[in-house]
This record gives C-alpha cells, structure tokens and sequence, in this order.
C-alpha cells in the first residue's frame, strides 16, 4: 500500500500480482499482462494499457499505481557510469548506479537506506540506518534505470547483470530482496538469468542457508580478510559468523544450487589485508570449495582512515592467488568521479542508529589529534 491508499503493483511478483487479481474477481492472465506492460514497455500509466478494456483500466487507477522512486537527481560519469539519488519516504535517499562495459551493462542496486553493519571501511555504515526497502522500492530503481536507457527485456538488453551491491545488507530484508529478484529474473518481469543476478552479503549465514532453498542467483561474500581475528576488525558480523562457518554455509550454497556460483569479494587495504602471507593464507581458504575471488582496490571516501594499496601490490597479491590456481580478477575501478564506486554509495539516511554521529565525532577527534 502506498500513502495515497492504493497498492504499488511494483511490489508484487507474479504470485502476488495473480493474487491481487483473482481480489478483484479477474482472471491470472490479466496480471500477466499488466507485468509486461509494466516491465517490458516500462509503463506506469494504466490508461495505456490498451489491451486490457476500459472498465479494467479505470479500476485499476482507482485501487492501484505503479509508483517508481522519484528521481532527486542523476550524474553521469566521463566512463559511462550512470548515478540516480532516488527520494524514498522523509528525507531518506538511496543510490543506484549503471556500469556499461563492452559486453555487459550491470546495475548495482540498493536494499537499505543506511546500513546497520558497521563494516569499518564502507561509506554506507558511516551513516547508520534508517530502514529496509521496500519490494517496490527495489525493483523501482531497476524500472526507473530500464526506462532511462531504452532496455527491452530479451531484445535491447542494456541491463544484462543486477547487483544487489548498493548501499545495504541484502539478506537483512530478506523478504522484499527475494521478491525484487523473483521480478528481475521472471520471463513477464525483467528476464535475466539466475546467475546474472548476484547477491552480495556480508556474511549472514543463516540466511545464506535460507536464501539456497528459494533462489539460484549468484551469491558474491564479503570476505576481506583471511583469518578471523582481522576479518572481525573489518566486518564485525564476523565474531558472530566466523570464516569457518561462513565457508561451510556458502559450501552448502553451490552444493544445493549447482548452477550457482560464489564469490569472494576482497577490498585491498594499504598496509591492512594486502601482504604476500595474507594473499596465502586465502589461497588455503579457496581450497574448500569451487570458487572465484574478486579482488577491490580500496574506494576511499572523507574521514576515512584506510588508503588504497598501491598497484603492484594488487597486481602481487592477485599473482599469488592465480599462480596457486585460484581464480582471481580486479574489479576495475568505475564511476569514482562521481562517487559512484563501491563502498562510495551515500545517499541520505535519517539515521536512527546515531552511527553518523559517533563517526562524526570521531573524525573531529581525529583531525584535532591531527592538527
Ligand atoms: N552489504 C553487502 C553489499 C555491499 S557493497 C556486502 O557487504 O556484501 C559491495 C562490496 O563493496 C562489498 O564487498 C563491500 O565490502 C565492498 N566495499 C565497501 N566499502 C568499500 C570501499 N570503500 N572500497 C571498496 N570496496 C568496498
């Protein structure tokens, strides 16, 4: 329900959206043509929904909207990179970003504004949290980016991969996720394979083990460090799911959904995680399961503490890791001239957490310290 009192179809999928018709004493086939309306001629006026009879239509404006978030404002980037600061309720604002490459166009998508993790070299965590996003809220920042640039499921595909890699921690909501991503992947929804959409966490692992019993999608971890004692100093949720038990949880993972594949996500600090022996110890870690790792030169921000380790650093670490037979990439750098980068993505969040203020605080003790 939205405030005006009508239900936002974007927050239905197929099941909900064949429910909420059958409500209105219409048969299923109805919602399967509103969701192509919807999703594949990017339509929000039901007016021009001409196949679906005028006395349908008017009842639809009546009882229902498809409300997408409102775009505050946008910025492109010199490489392509695409930026949308979307309004959600009060002051809140989440941020979506659009990475075009030769072969692919990837979306990175947001799943809370704020975050409530605390990973200590994120952006995102320095402002707190305000609240989950709602299913519409979610797939809303798809639908807004698909009608900025021109995409058409299954023919003029411009968002070929989803990333739920925005600010958030995805499987803290966990319910809206799954169905924004059943909407991404469903043929009448935005028609994308499994293994095009990627959930990235932070290592929660009971819902890892929940997630493997409703989806497919590509699972992406947060691993960063490989032993426990500098991995909880990096991301705290590790003292509560340490390294062993996340390893085995996403072992479990591609066990039950071959299809699937996992990442790990490692963001390069200088001087942090980056020296030889840290670069070994993960290659003893990736021999527990198939597996790939997506090394991350650190994306700083204001008031951070840690640097970017330098380029032949990655470059030894990532050699290191190939040469042991793990395969390993660096995600190139996109978007950073627009504060688009991972770990850059702000927003605005209402915090309710008085995380900002704690950050704030600590950055003036710190420049004062400094001065
Ligand atoms: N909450 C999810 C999604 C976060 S963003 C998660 O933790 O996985 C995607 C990736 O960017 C994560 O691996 C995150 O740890 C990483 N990241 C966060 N801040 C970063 C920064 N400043 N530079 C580089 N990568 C960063």
């Amino acid at each position: 329900m939205t405030t005006t009192g009508k239900t936002n179809l974007l927050d239905l999928d197929r099941q909900g959206l064949r429910a909420f018709f059958a409500q209105l004493g219409e048969k299923p086939y109805r919602a399967d043509q509103v969701m192509k309306w919807i999703y594949h001629r990017l339509e929000n006026d039901f007016e021009r929904m001409t196949d679906l009879g005028k006395s349908l239509r008017n009842r639809l404006a009546e009882v229902a909207c498809v409300g997408p978030p409102n775009i505050l404002h946008e910025k492109g980037s010199t490489d392509g990179t695409h930026k949308w600061l979307l309004g959600m309720d009060g002051g809140n604002a989440i941020e979506t970003v659009y990475i075009p490459e030769p072969t692919r166009g990837t979306l990175c998508v947001s799943s809370q504004v704020g975050c409530a993790l605390n990973c200590t070299f994120c952006s995102t965590a320095t402002q707190g949290f305000n609240r989950n996003l709602s299913t519409a809220e979610i797939i809303g920042q798809v639908w807004v980016a698909a009608r900025h640039l021109g995409n058409v499921p299954h023919q003029q595909r411009r968002i070929t991969n989803v990333v739920m890699m925005g600010m958030g921690e995805p499987l803290m909501n966990f319910d809206s996720v799954v169905a924004a991503m059943n909407l991404m992947r469903d043929d009448l929804g935005f028609g994308l394979a499994s293994k095009r959409v990627t959930l990235s966490t932070s290592g929660l692992v009971p819902q890892i083990d929940k997630l493997s019993e409703v989806v497919d999608v590509s699972l992406a971890v947060s691993l960063h460090a490989p032993t426990d004692e500098l991995r909880s100093t990096l991301v705290p949720i590790n003292r509560k799911y340490p390294i062993d038990e996340l390893l085995a949880a996403c072992k479990r993972y591609v066990e039950l959904r071959p299809r699937a594949s996992v990442t790990f996500e490692y963001t390069l600090m200088k001087g942090i995680n980056d020296h030889p022996d840290h670069a070994r110890k993960l290659v003893r870690l990736m021999r527990r399961l198939p597996s790939k790792v997506n090394l991350i030169p650190f994306n700083p921000f204001p008031g951070t503490r840690y640097e970017r380790s330098d380029p032949e650093v990655i470059e030894d670490f990532r050699r290191i890791l190939n040469n042991a037979g793990v395969i390993a990439t660096v995600r190139r750098t996109r978007g950073d001239d627009i504060d688009a980068a991972c770990g850059q993505l702000k927003g605005q969040v209402l915090d309710r957490t008085r995380r900002s203020a704690t950050f704030r605080k600590q950055m003036h003790e710190e420049s004062t310290h400094a001065a």
